[in-house]
């Protein structure tokens, strides 16, 4: 997130202005390390979704690096955030890697999945936080930025892990 703030608000007005805003993320980052945490807090975040695949772990993986173990653990223990979530497409248990930073999980369920508007109202159910208060961060830019935009949620697209498409 160092530090590119999408000026999208000159977007604003004109529907199909608007809609096009839903594909851009507020925030862009090289990598989850890169993401600057106190600024989402300042934002008014406080709860952050987090994509699986390529995004946290390589697509199908179950390993974190210890750097992002780290990373987040001390974004909970510093209190920059309140709650971590995995929100992802998967159908499967991922309670091994939750388990690593305290976090929860959001699966797939049927049709809900991302980016369907009842997969993000199942998350904010989960959460327990308003969609203002939650920043999905993603490789995707339709299942992870276009939903959770239109979810009224903040977004940060981050490069996906291994180099394999944003789209
Ligand atoms: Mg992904």
């Amino acid at each position: 997130m160092r530090k590119l703030l999408v000026p999208r608000e000159h977007l604003a007005g004109r529907s199909l202005w608007r809609q096009r805003a839903w594909y851009a993320p507020h925030y862009v980052a090289n990598s989850l390390l890169e993401v600057d945490f106190t600024v989402l807090r300042e934002r008014g975040v406080r709860c952050a979704a987090l994509d699986v695949d390529n995004t946290l772990v390589s697509h199908g993986g179950m390993n974190m690096t210890p750097e992002v173990i780290a990373l987040l653990r001390q974004v909970r223990e510093k209190g920059v955030l309140e709650r971590l979530v995995l929100a992802t497409n998967r159908c499967r248990s991922v309670d091994q890697l939750a388990a690593h930073i305290r976090a929860d999980a959001v699966l797939q369920h049927g049709w809900h999945r991302k980016p369907s508007r009842r997969y993000f109202d199942q998350l904010e159910r989960a959460v327990q936080f308003p969609p203002e208060a939650i920043a999905m961060i993603g490789d995707k830019i339709w299942t992870d930025i276009y939903g959770a935009n239109r979810a009224g949620m903040v977004t940060v697209l981050v490069r996906p892990l291994g180099g394999a498409s944003v789209v």
